[in-house]
């Protein structure tokens, strides 16, 4: 059946053409009114559209039917057709990219179909030009989108928070980068897509009705204990900063416990809610080196992996700052920023002490922590592998696996001795349990997602499939599957990933 005979059985008033994914849309970020976003149909894209991945657990969550993916789905997630019962949007919002005041940014490539009575907002990103394209075309090619796809669900199942993937469709029409590539649209979920920069834009240009409506939607919507904070006089938006912060340092800590790299973190890729949203450049660690730099279009290092927890740092001062006007003291805001400087080390302990095996605290906790670091740091010793080596090693394997990592065996085995001293108490059965449950097996790998997106390029979608069912439980073992949980091959390190997407 062609998409137009197809779509000629969902006809519409204005375009002729609307899908029923069988949804209920409710208003949400709309209810802000008009300053807030610009009313807009996504573009469709040339080409027959096609199917690249999809996610069955996000089409659970949103309450999709079983068979959703049908072929009006399909057409409405590429943007081809209108979805029934939405009103489709782009937002607005300005940011710091890099360090700099960058102006108004906004929605230049993303359009957000709307929320969902599950309480998601849908948005499809790569669907054409809007308002706030700026110098860009308002798509998104198959690579980055497969990326994004294939990382969004990967985190989430790591336990990190994120923006969700239900979908990659994608379709012949070009699209000029460095080189001629082809167009893909994700279909993002979040429960909220709003970021910092959404304040930051209001705040700028000084129009703080809008900036408190902004601030009051987020409490009511995913705040509201911030109602009834006793914290700062009663200071609802000082108590909304200190949430905020405290979710960004969880998040920080648990980005570097994995061993992620984001790559962009300007103001406008920082989640109000604390998730991780915009997967560009982003990077897993592969030898551990604590000035890695994943992007390439990143000179200065501003995002290298041991800047990142500064960097959300001074990205929750500039959020402090748009929210001054409503907060009314800066001394208060200050004090609302201060939890970041406790959450994080915190966090970040709690994570490594798991990735450690160890159920309680000691003090003597950091100086472990810090000497196995400094151990990986000296040799680039490849990160998962470390970590998962070192967990089958307390499930029982044999620890020369883990010690084969390094040269220097000396400088090992006597962090080892340490490590084995300090689980003098703790059960081994248990330890085993719960470093096999921190420390994954399979994470998106730069070498991975390219030997998936090269062969979707080719047409051959199997390899996102089969990526994404690993990374969905990245955990388990999966038999058979071991040349995913490798070292990545030589090539690897030539992989320029930058901001072009
Ligand atoms: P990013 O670095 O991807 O987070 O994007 C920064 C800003 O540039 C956001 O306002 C995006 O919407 C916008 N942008 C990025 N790529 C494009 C594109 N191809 N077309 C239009 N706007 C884009
Ligand atoms: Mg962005």
């Amino acid at each position: 059946m062609t998409p137009t005979t197809l779509l000629a059985e969902h006809e519409d008033a204005d375009t002729g053409h609307v899908a029923d994914l069988r949804l209920r849309w409710v208003e949400g970020f709309s209810a802000l009114g008009p300053s807030f976003f610009t009313e807009l149909r996504p573009t469709p894209l040339s080409g027959q559209p096609y199917w690249v991945g999809h996610s069955d657990k996000v089409a659970h969550l949103l309450g999709l039917p079983a068979a959703w993916r049908t072929d009006a789905a399909l057409q409405a997630l590429t943007g081809n057709t209108l979805v029934a019962g939405t009103r489709p949007l782009a937002t607005v919002y300005s940011g710091h990219q890099f360090g700099v005041w960058a102006g108004q940014l906004g929605d230049g490539r993303a359009i957000l179909l709307g929320e969902t009575e599950s309480g998601l907002e849908v948005q499809l990103k790569g669907s054409g030009l809007t308002p706030y394209s700026r110098m860009g075309d308002g798509r998104a090619v198959l690579r980055s989108s497969i990326r994004e796809f294939l990382c969004s669900e990967a985190m989430h199942a790591l336990g990190i928070p994120t923006t969700r993937a239900l979908c990659v469709t994608g379709s012949d029409a070009p699209v000029r980068r460095e080189e001629i590539e082809t167009a893909a649209v994700v279909t993002r979920v979040a429960p909220s897509f709003i970021r910092f920069g959404h304040f930051e834009h209001f705040a700028a240009r000084e129009r703080d009705e809008e900036l408190r409506a902004l601030a009051d939607y987020v409490i009511d919507r995913y705040y509201p204990a911030c109602r009834s904070t006793d914290r700062f006089n009663g200071n609802a938006y000082a108590a909304l900063l200190e949430a905020v912060s405290e979710r960004t340092a969880a998040l920080l800590a648990q980005w570097q416990g994995v061993g992620f790299c984001h790559g962009v973190m300007n103001t406008d890729n920082m989640s109000i809610l604390g998730l991780t949203i915009d997967y560009g450049p982003f990077q897993f660690l592969d030898g551990f080196d604590p000035r890695h730099i994943c992007n390439h279009s990143d000179t200065s290092g501003r995002y290298a992996y041991n800047q990142q927890p500064n960097v959300a740092y001074w990205n929750l001062f500039c959020l402090a700052q748009a929210l001054l006007p409503l907060i009314g003291d800066q001394e208060i805001a200050v004090a609302a920023l201060e939890s970041y400087k406790t959450v994080f080390p915190e966090q970040y302990e709690a994570r490594m002490r798991a990735k450690l095996g160890l159920t309680d605290r000691a003090e003597s906790d950091r100086g472990l922590i810090e000497q196995v670091l400094k151990l990986l740091a000296q040799e680039k010793v490849d990160y998962t592998i470390f970590w998962r080596r070192l967990s089958r090693y307390m499930a029982g394997d044999n620890p020369d696996t883990v010690r084969d990592l390094f040269i220097d065996r000396n400088g090992f085995d006597s962090w080892l001795q340490s490590f084995t001293e300090r689980h003098a108490n703790i059960p081994s059965a248990k330890a085993a349990d719960l470093v096999l449950a921190s420390n994954p097996k399979f994470v998106l790998r730069n070498h991975l997602g390219q030997q998936a997106i090269e062969a979707s390029q080719r047409k051959d979608h199997s390899g996102v499939a089969t990526l994404l069912g690993l990374l969905e439980s990245p955990f388990e073992e999966h038999a058979g599957h071991d040349d995913f949980a490798g070292f990545p091959p030589d090539w690897a390190s030539t992989i320029e990933i930058s901001c072009s997407s």
